[in-house]
Parts: structure tokens; sequence; C-alpha cells
């Protein structure tokens, strides 16, 4: 199988390991950049000297910290010659940071402190394991894509460590000078399968020159790997292209170049890849016409290669929640890692200020899932694994998160008064993004439809509204999106950005907000809410939700037993399971 890149291959490893194809990746050669191994270095060299500003800062970012760019900008900013950013994380209180970094800062403060005791006294191998104990890293790096390679290259860590020592008697210092001195090296990742003559092989196109083979797949010839371009760009006889939200400048003109030039690296790098095939050639051609399947769209004669467009695959008989097998987890004794999984056997006793309606519909979707997200607060630590599939699979596109936050605040700064294109694109490049083609293309269909319901014949209008309501002894809270009032009615509206394959399980999902939505504006302004909306952008449906009173006060006590069940229950057991998590993060550690 042959590839531009390597980033993606792991989803071909999966699948062959899956059907147990023996297989061998030549690539996987940058054992000591693999961020799992970097995570766990730079911890130790913050144990090692808390003045290293940058293992700190790449500590604190790590998932043993897990504290946002933000937050760490502050720090940063709060950081001189004269002060280090481990003394920045004792003074937190004029930082503008946000109270669940500040929590996880003094954690990590205290987990360092207690290595700084330590470290004196254990050795290496006794620290690593007990930082990676501590930190859940096994459990975190198991959630991650290709989590059973990360495990095995933590492992192979240890192992490091393990034999550093039995040839060494030096300190925690001379064990990181040490790593610093052979990161540069090739060092393959830790095995997963033992590589045989015969097997499939996994090799990017680069590497493949040279060689021949009977077969040859190219996946996801559909896959456009260019990107976008920064703002910022250069080109030696034109100079310097700067792209700003009024005007491009010679962008433009230095990007025409650049995209000819990668174009034609393209068409040079095909025909490398198509040429290693002796007997046979399949192209993954699923997708858009860009990319390599536009190469070949253009230049192949059609009559002359065969397409397959429908594969018969079995049902798959596999379960959907992966359960960790025993033989992935070290024996504790020797390396004392305990048994997964250690999340579960914190007993926290947690008690909230408030609670907000996405507790709610979280818990109603899972109760264990509420229990990781809210009650743990692992949600950050974790990362959102969607998204970072979703950049990996089109980089440079924007992501479902990221598009339902540009459609909101495009809603929120809309009035007819604006250019709809201008406000569209200064909103995407202010989260960072272009509005290259494929962007507005992605956005274009939501915007459209969120105009077309439109209407600005209002008395008053609320966007984005913030609301407390007291349920028993306890706070709830929520943002509503919108409410539209006119000759003292009310109508509510929750914009939903979801792409609706199961319209009635959304509208399942998403009623009893709105209900909580119209109970709450109900009690707040003392008028009757005459319809509350789930409005699907995509299709441009709104949706009225029952409103009866029957209705609302149901769905506030079935509110109230949820509250009431999180203030009496602190235990992982109590928090049962779900029996549909298709799209969970935690399928790898729940079981
Ligand atoms: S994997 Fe399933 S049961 Fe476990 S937390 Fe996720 S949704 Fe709940």
């Amino acid at each position: 199988m042959l590839f531009r890149s390597t980033t993606r291959t792991y989803i071909y490893e999966d699948a062959l390991k899956n059907h147990n194809i023996p297989f061998f990746n030549s690539s996987n050669k940058r054992y000591f950049y693999r961020q799992e191994i970097l995570d766990i270095i730079n911890a130790l060299k913050v144990i090692s000297n808390p003045y290293d500003n940058i293992a700190t800062i790449g500590f604190l970012r790590s998932p043993m910290v897990g504290i946002s760019d933000n937050s760490l900008y502050y720090i940063l900013k709060n950081t001189n010659e004269n002060k280090s950013v481990f003394h920045s994380m004792y003074k937190l209180e004029d930082l503008a940071i946000k109270k669940e970094d500040t929590s996880k800062i003094e954690e990590a403060l205290q987990l360092l402190n207690y290595f700084h005791e330590i470290k004196e006294t254990s050795t290496i191998s006794e620290l690593t394991a007990d930082l990676i104990e501590r930190t859940y890293f096994i459990e975190i790096a198991l959630l991650k894509i290709n989590g059973r390679q990360s495990l095995a290259n933590i492992y192979k860590f240890i192992e490091m460590v393990e034999l550093y020592e039995q040839n060494n008697k030096n300190s925690l210092e001379d064990f990181i000078d040490y790593i610093e001195e052979i990161k540069v090296r090739d060092e393959p990742e830790a095995p997963m399968e033992s590589e045989t003559s015969n097997v499939v092989k996994l090799l990017t196109i680069h590497k493949s020159k040279g060689l021949e083979f009977a077969v040859v797949i190219i996946p996801e010839m559909a896959r456009d790997t260019g990107g976008r371009f920064p703002n910022l760009l250069f080109n030696k006889d034109i100079g310097l292209g700067l792209k700003t939200i009024s005007c491009s400048g010679f962008h433009d003109e230095i990007k025409d170049i650049l995209r000819v030039k990668e174009n034609e690296e393209k068409e040079r790098v095909l025909y490398v890849a198509m040429t290693r095939a002796e007997k046979m050639l399949i192209l993954g051609n699923q997708g858009k016409n860009r990319g390599f399947k536009k190469l070949t769209d253009e230049h192949l004669n059609k009559n002359k290669y065969k397409i397959i467009s429908h594969i018969n695959l079995e049902q798959e008989s596999t379960n959907k929640i992966k359960i960790i097998e025993d033989h992935l987890l070290r024996d504790s004794e020797n390396h004392n890692i305990k048994k997964l999984p250690l999340l579960f056997h914190e007993n926290l006793n947690k008690k909230f200020d408030s609670y907000s309606i996405s507790q709610y519909l979280v818990f109603k979707q899972c109760k264990r899932k509420y229990y990781i997200d809210f009650y743990q607060g692992r949600t950050e630590a974790f990362g959102d694994k969607d998204k970072w599939e979703e950049l990996e699979i089109n980089p440079g596109v924007i992501t479902a998160l990221d598009k339902g936050n540009i459609v909101h605040e495009f809603a929120q700064l809309y009035n007819p008064g604006k250019n709809v294109s201008d406000l569209l694109n200064s909103i995407i490049l202010s989260f960072g993004l272009s509005n290259e083609e494929e962007n507005l293309r992605i956005l274009r269909p939501y915007i459209d439809n969120y105009l077309k319901l439109y209407r600005d014949d209002y008395d008053t209008v609320f966007l984005e509204r913030p609301f407390h309501i007291k349920i028993g002894d306890n706070y709830l809270n929520g943002v509503i999106d919108r409410i539209n009032i006119k000759d003292n009615i009310i109508e509510i509206q929750d914009f939903k950005t979801n792409k609706v394959i199961d319209k009635d399980k959304l509208i399942k999902q998403y009623t009893p907000q709105l209900q909580v939505y119209a109970y709450a504006v109900e009690k707040i302004m003392n008028i009757k809410v005459k319809t509350a909306s789930i409005v699907f952008l995509e299709t441009g449906q709104a949706i009225n939700v029952p409103l009866e009173k029957e209705h609302l006060l149901a769905n506030i006590d079935s509110i109230g037993k949820f509250i009431h069940f999180v203030e009496n229950h602190n235990d992982i057991i109590d928090y049962s399971k779900s029996t549909n998590c298709n799209y969970c993060n935690y399928k790898t550690i729940c079981f």
C-alpha cells in the first residue's frame, strides 16, 4: 500500500490487525517524536529541573495536565527572565485563567512538588512508573487514535529506563542527557506485529522508488493534501504577500504560483506510485474529484480500467466496545502500574455549584459518560478526539465544532444592513481559518437556511441569552440562542448544525433542552412561550417541541431527579453504561 504521507497509515494498520493480516510499516521510525514519548520526557525534565521553561510548557499542555493554550498564554505573559513558568504557576490570582485550568495547575504543582521531594530517593524507573500512574497517562493514551501503539511505546520507554538503570547508576539528569543524545537516531516504534517477508507493506510513495510489487494499492486518491496557505507568503521574485480581511495584495499571485508547483509535484508523485505495480494496480477512488483522483480522471483512458463501485463486505461481528486485553497491561508487581481502569477507582465526592443543560443531556444519553465528562472533568484532558480525527482527514477544512461556532457567531452578528459574504468571511478569518472555497461551500447552506428563516419584524430579540433557574436547592443554567418577542408573544429558537441523519433521534435528544428554555423564560419573564423550536440549519427545518404545562413540568421533574442523583452518588458503579455508544470517545476504556 502506497501513501503520500504516513499520517493516516494507522487506519490501515488497524484494519489489517482486525483481520489478522500481517504487515510491515516501514515508516514508524520516529519513536522519540511520538507525542506520548515527548510528554513523558518533558515531565521528567520538569521533575529534574522546574526552571526548564520549555519542558514545563510541554508538560502543562500534555494530557498529564491538559491546560488550554489561552491559559498558557497568560502564564507566559507573566513570565520573564527572572521569573520562570514554574514560578508563574504559583501566582494565578491576577491572571485571566479559567477556573478549571486554575485547579489543573494547582494539581500539577502538587504533583511536581511530590516528585521533587521523592526524586533523590527514587530510581528513575520508579519515578517514571509513578508519573504514568498518577497522571492516568496510559488510560489517556488508549483513548487517542492508535492508542494501542501509544501503549506499546510507553512500555518500550519503561523498558529503556530499566535497561539504562541496569547498566548505569546515574541520576535522572544523566538519564535525560542520555535520552537527548539518542533522540536523534532512527528509533522504530514498539513493534505491534512481527515483520516477515510475506506481509503487506505500508510504504510512503517516496520510499517505494525503485521497488516493484505484484499488487499495489493507492488508497485515498481523492484526499487533497494541499491544505491551506498561511496568510503570509514569500516568493523570491515577487516578494512578500500578506492576506488580510480587506486585501490580499501579492498573496493570491504567490499562491497561484505555489498551486501550479504543487500540481506538477502531485503528477510526478502519482506517476512513481502507479508504476510500482507489476500485475495489478488498485486505486481507492472514492470521494470528491480532487487530489490524485482528479489527475487520473484527466489522464487515464476510462476503457482501460475496471471500476468496482460496490464491495460486498461481510457484516462485521466484532463488539462495538473494545475491551483492553490483559496482555496489554503489565504485571502490576513488576512495573508498579495498576490494572485499568485507574480512572474508575477515584472517589471524588464532587459538589457542583450549578448544573448545565448540557450536563443533563449527556446524563440522559449515558450516565457513565456523564461521570467521566463532568464528574471527573476528563473531557479536556482527553481532548476532542473527533475534532483531531476530522482535522487529519481534511486538513485546512473546518471541523464540525468550528462549523457550529461560526454559524452561531454569524447568527449573533447578522442584521439586514450587513453584507452576508463580508460578515461570513470575517468570521471565518477570526477563527484562524481561511475562507477557501471548500470552507465557504460547507458553511453556505447553513447560512442560507438561517437567512431564509430570518425575520426582523419583532419588537425585541434576545440573542445568546444566559439564564439560571432554581431547581430544588440547586441551580440550572443554560444559554438560549434566540428569543423573539412580538405583541407580547414569545418564540424561542435553538440552532443546530448537526448532520440530520436520524431526525427523530435528534428531536428526541434536544426536546428536553427546548422545554427547559421555555420553562425558564416563562418563569423569568412571566409570559407564556408560544413556540420553542429546534432549528436544523442543515435542512432548514424548524421543529416545534410540545410546550403543554404537563410536558414542561415532567421535564423539570426529570432534571430534578438528575440533580438529586448526582448529588447523592459519587461512585462510577452507580453511573450505568448506555446500550448505544457508537460514537463515544471512551469506547476503549469503558467496559
Ligand atoms: S462507551 Fe458507551 S457506555 Fe461507555 S461512556 Fe461512552 S457512551 Fe457510555
